[in-house]
């Protein structure tokens, strides 16, 4: 969960610096760039980027957890 907000906050800010979004995992992850190792998915997923909504956004999703969004209506769905 925290995986993939760090990741897709390093999405957002990738785009607004460039003006576009990013094309690989490996635009945001590296020394020097927004997130230095990539994180990894307690479950063993693999993260990846897909297009967002738009043409002008992306976003990362987990194999197993899939994305953001979709992880978080799970959480709040088994929480009460
Ligand atoms: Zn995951």
């Amino acid at each position: 969960m925290n995986n993939l907000r760090q990741l897709n906050t390093a999405c957002e800010q990738s785009t607004l610096e460039n003006g576009k979004p990013p094309t690989a995992l490996g635009d945001l992850v590296g020394p020097g760039k927004f997130i230095r190792t990539l994180p990894v998915c307690p479950a063993g997923g693999e993260y990846r980027l897909v297009p967002g909504d738009s043409p002008a956004s992306a976003k990362i999703v987990c194999s197993v957890h899939g994305s953001q969004e979709e992880l978080q209506q799970r959480l709040r769905g088994t929480s009460r």
